[in-house]
Parts: structure tokens; sequence; C-alpha cells
């Protein structure tokens, strides 16, 4: 009887904050003035999506869910499946008393990284290269759109890292060592929100409806910048060096609208960022006006203390005071709500920095309509894996590719490759692997898996395309001395590289390619004209091979498009990309940067050759 009540009082009462005719901050006030303790701190909560059942969702009205590296529904699931996952997820939310539509997330780092067939762009190292800020923006909208038919409204991207030194593992998540590349690139942000263009946002988040996601701009802040590039660690450099590289790119994502803002796992001279009040509250939302929400990492507060976990009460503590408005828990849900509520009762933390997270929620949550929109339909779903969004993912392999080297003297060039030879090889352990191609952040986590991974085209398959009919193309992964001695090849295509990785298990002292990468170029070119496409994250150690290859090839993690790079083998177009990165000679010059007082490089940052188009 008492709910019927008090179901028929509501139903009375003049809901201001579910009336889109009203003001945002008139709807927010009046939401948040309705909210319990626990409703609040519920909305701070994102919890994985294993454990989101619609029951947690609305017994703990938890405000977001996510899908980690490699968090699917089910092996190679449709568009279809993952829309009806939110759909069913969100069901869960809107049955709460207020009806607060829940925010999913997910990893979208380049293209739709977690869902089978999706177009998958060339990692960020490779789209710094080319600097095209038109460009950028359109593989925001393709990103956009196709993260969009599967459901999901929300990315954890883009990585606006300035990576200073490539032993880090993540640092092909990083579009350049330099910030200016990096801050052209944050035109991504407008393309994955949309935007009016020439309007500034001032820091009040932006995202423009029904076809378009919620970015994060992670990780804040100077997580390129640890010691040796190891992943997670301390960034020493003076508050003038914070801000001058690291911090340029965030203010160009908060003037453009940028929803949200992930905290580093990383320290600044010994501060971890998660607890870092001065920087996430101080800096970034009093001093640049950030209206968003500021999210930490996967178990980000956990990490504030060493070993993680160790201290976890102090951990919410020092988090949620330092500004972070929503905690990716993700799996100790319970144990982090009853935290936080039990200091929100005790006075440790004030009621005031809660009503502070969860306005910032509500903001983007109401901006994005989700009020409106909760649930997807099906509409888009065949934009995932689109040939338009292919199309442009080819093109921006051709624009991210550099040409290191071509010929062994500048009169012998090699590149653009004949098509109409007689026998060619294509070899190494990257030639015919799209899991390899995509890099990390590709269905799993670590990016593990080989053809079946998903869908794509291959180097092999794209040299096989585009080669005349009356040419032979004989692939053999390595070759040995025998079999190249008794076949006539014209000339060789060796893909070599880097096996995937994510993260942590990136990281690396000696930046070689494992074998058999380099045993593989060695015997190849030192028989046969060869061209050398590394398939690296990173620029690597190349130089004790240099002088035996006669063409060499940066394509980085090209991603699932490999004919964008046969479109330039074979001179359908030219070589445009310059480095956007410093490639080094030897390790011990480490960390080596443009600008530097002592640059020895084997290349230096800009250096590209460039070809032109054959007629064909
Ligand atoms: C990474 C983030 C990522 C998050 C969620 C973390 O391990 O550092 O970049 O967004 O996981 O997958």
């Amino acid at each position: 009887l008492l709910c019927l009540v008090l179901v028929s009082v509501t139903e009375a009462e003049y809901l201001k904050y579910k009336d889109p005719k009203q003001p945002l901050n008139v709807r927010i006030k009046d939401l948040l003035k309705r909210m319990t303790l626990d409703e609040k701190i519920g909305q701070m909560v994102q919890i994985e999506r294993s454990l989101a059942t619609p029951d947690v969702l609305k017994k703990y009205c938890i405000g977001s869910v996510l899908s980690g590296g490699g968090s699917v529904p089910a092996a190679k699931a449709s568009a279809e499946t993952w829309v009806q996952m939110v759909n069913e997820i969100q069901k869960g939310a809107l049955s709460t008393r207020l009806g607060i539509p829940m925010i999913y997330g997910i990893d979208a780092v380049h293209g739709h990284n977690n869902v089978y067939n999706a177009t998958i762009f060339p990692h960020n190292i490779g789209l710094g290269v080319t600097r095209d800020p038109v460009l950028i923006k359109k593989i925001g909208d393709a990103t956009a759109l196709e993260v969009r038919a599967t459901g999901i409204p929300y990315v954890f991207a883009p990585c606006i890292a300035v990576c200073r030194d490539p032993r880090w593992g993540r640092c092909y998540e990083s579009y350049s060592e330099d910030p200016k590349i990096v801050r052209t690139m944050t035109e991504i942000i407008p393309g994955l929100q949309g935007d009016i263009p020439g309007h500034s946002r001032k820091g009040v988040p932006f995202v423009a409806g029904k076809t378009k996601v919620a970015a994060c701009a992670k990780h804040y802040v100077g997580d390129g910048g640890t010691t040796k590039g190891i992943n997670e660690n301390n960034t020493v450099i003076s508050y003038h060096g914070l801000l001058s590289t690291h911090m340029p790119a965030y203010y160009d994502s908060i003037i453009k609208g940028v929803a949200t803002v992930m905290v580093s796992y990383s320290s600044w001279n010994g501060i971890k960022m998660h607890a870092n009040r001065d920087l996430v509250t101080g800096y970034l939302k009093n001093k640049l006006r950030f209206r968003g929400f500021v999210i930490s990492d996967w178990e980000g507060i956990d990490r504030i203390t060493s070993p993680p976990h160790a201290n976890y009460s102090y951990s919410i503590q020092a988090g949620v005071s330092a500004g972070i408005d929503m905690i990716m828990v993700p799996y100790t849900y319970t144990e982090f709500i009853d935290g936080l509520t039990y200091q929100v009762k005790n006075n440790i933390i004030p009621i005031s920095r809660i009503d502070d997270a969860v306005t910032r929620i509500l903001r983007v949550k109401f901006v994005m309509g989700l009020f409106e929109n909760p649930l997807a339909d099906l509409s888009l779903v065949s934009q995932v894996g689109s040939k338009e969004h292919r199309e442009l993912a080819r093109e921006a392999v051709r624009k991210s590719l550099v040409l290191l080297k071509n010929g062994k003297s500048a009169n012998t060039p090699l590149l653009p490759l004949s098509k109409k030879a007689a026998k060619v090889l294509v070899a190494g352990s990257h030639a015919d692997n799209l899991g390899y191609q995509c890099g990390g952040w590709t269905i799993t986590w670590q990016g593990l898996g080989g053809n079946d991974l998903t869908t794509g085209t291959t180097i092999l398959n794209a040299v096989k395309n585009t080669v005349d009919p009356t040419t032979e193309v004989v692939y053999n992964e390595k070759p040995d001395a025998n079999f190249l001695k008794s076949n006539e090849f014209s000339y060789a295509v060796v893909v070599v590289g880097e096996p995937p990785y994510a993260e942590t298990f990136g990281d690396s002292l000696n930046l070689t390619i494992p074998e058999p990468g380099p045993s593989t170029i060695t015997n190849i070119c030192g028989s046969i004209k060869c061209v050398v496409v590394l398939i690296t994250g990173r620029p690597v150690v190349i130089q004790p091979y240099l002088s035996t290859i006669d063409a060499l090839v940066a394509a980085w993690l090209p991603g699932t498009e490999g004919q964008g790079v046969a479109d330039l083998l074979f001179g359908y177009y030219g070589f445009t990309g310059k480095l956007a990165r410093t490639w080094f000679k030897t390790v011990d010059q480490l960390p080596m940067n443009v600008g530097d007082r002592h640059y020895d490089p084997l290349f230096p940052f800009g250096f590209g050759l460039t070809t032109y188009p054959t007629k064909y």
C-alpha cells in the first residue's frame, strides 16, 4: 500500500529533472536534491561488465559499467549482441527509484577495438605521423558511429600522452614525443563528440546526440614521461616542464569540450596522480575550469598504496579527496561503497565533495541526452566495419607510414615496387598476421591472436591483390638459404617487427625486435633486393641491419587495412609521412627527443623520404 501511495505521489509530481526543456543546471540541481547518499555514491561507481547484472545496477544505483581491455559479451559477438547486452544492463539502472541511466564505457583507442569486424585504425603512433587534423576528426566520427552502433555512448579515448621514451610499453598509444603534434591530434575529440565549429566550450562537456560518444582524455598527467619509460612509474620533471610538455593537450581537450578525463597511474615527482589534489582539483578543475567528470584508472585508487589495495580506506579517502569523481572499481564495488559511505557519514569526506562528483557525472549524462534516449536501437549496426570506414582507415594507413630508406644509393631507389615482376617473395612473421598488424588493444587486451582475431587484409593479401595477375607471389615466412638460391625472385617484401603487447607487458629496455625478425632480414636482404616493412609500436634497434636493407618502411601498427601498405609500396600513392618521433641509434641514447642538447639520432624527428605515385 505504501508503495502505491508513493508511486501515485511521484507520478503526480512534476519532475523537473526529467524535463528536457529545463535548463541543464536546473535539471542537475533538481535531481541532486532528490538523491539519497546511497544513490549519490552509487553514481560515482563504475563496475566491470561481467558483474553488472540488472539487479546489481538496481540495488546500488550504479552510475557506470565498463568493458576493460578484452571484456566482450561473447567471442565474435555481433553488434546486435552488444546492443542487447548494454540495453539489458541499462534496464536495471532505469528501474531504480529515480531512473538515472548508467553510462557504459569502453576502450576504443584505435577504432572500436573490442568488437569483432569493427574497423581498426592505425594506433596513435601512426596517426601522429599524419599531423592531419581533418583526418583525425573523421576517424573520430567513424569511431563514434561504430561504438554507438553497439549501444555504447562512452569511450576511454583519446590517449593524449606525450611519450618521451619509447621503452614505455604504451608508446604506440601516444601520437608523438612533441606536444604540438599531440595538441593537433586532439581534433579527434570534436570528431568523437561532435562540435559546432569555432565554438569554444570553455570546459563545459559537449556531446551532440545519438551518433556521438563522450570522450576521455587520458592519462592525466605526465603518463608519457616516466623514468626509462617504466609503465605507471614516476615522472621526474619540473612544474614548468610538466605544464609545457604534458599539459597543453589537456588544455586543448577542455576547450574542445571533452566530457571526461582519466587520471594516470603514474606519479609526478613521487606523488601518485590518483592522490594529487593540486593537479586534479586545483589545476584541472579550478584553473582549467574543466566541468566534465574525472574518472580513475582501472583499480587506480587501489594503486595509491604499495602494494595495491594495502589500505583501501586510505585509498578511497585520498582518491576522492583529490577530486576523482567516478571510480573505476571495477570488482570490489561493495567494499568501495561501504568505505566511502562510512567516510561521508563520519565527516572524513565532506558531502560537498560527493555533490561535486555527482553533479559532474549527471551533467555529462544530461548533456548526452541519456535521460531522453537511454536505450540503443539497431539502426546503426551496419556502420560496424563499413566499407566507408575501412576506406578511411586505408587512407590513414597511407598517410601514417614513413619511408626511412629507399635504395642503397639515391640513384637506385627500390620503391615504388614493380607490380609486373615475374616472381616476388613475401616473408616475415608479420606478413600474414592480422593480430600482429593491429597490435595490443585489439579484441583482447594484449592483442594476441592471428588472422582469426577479426576481419581485415593482411599485408601478404594486400600484395597479392595489387600485383599483376602474371606475377607469382611466393609466401615463405622464414625462407632458408637453399630456398632463396633455388628461386629467382625479383625482390622481397620482408615484414617483421614486435609481437603485440599492451601496458606494462610492452615495457622494454632493449627495444630489439625478437628473432626470427633479425635473421629473416639478414638472410633475405643479403641475397635479394628487399624492402623491410617494420610492424612495431615504436622505433626499434635497426642500425645493425641497415646497410643490408635496400628499402625500409616504418609501418607502426597499421590496423586491419593492410591494403594501405600495398598502395604505397606499389606507388598507387606517394609516401608523405614524417617521423613524429626520434629514431635512436642505440638504446643507451634514451631518452632522446627533438630539441635535446645532445641529439644524435639515426633518423631525426620530422624525417621521411617521399616517393611519387606511379602512373598506371
Ligand atoms: C588502462 C586504461 C584503460 C583502462 C580500462 C587501464 O588498465 O590504463 O587506459 O582505459 O584500463 O580498460
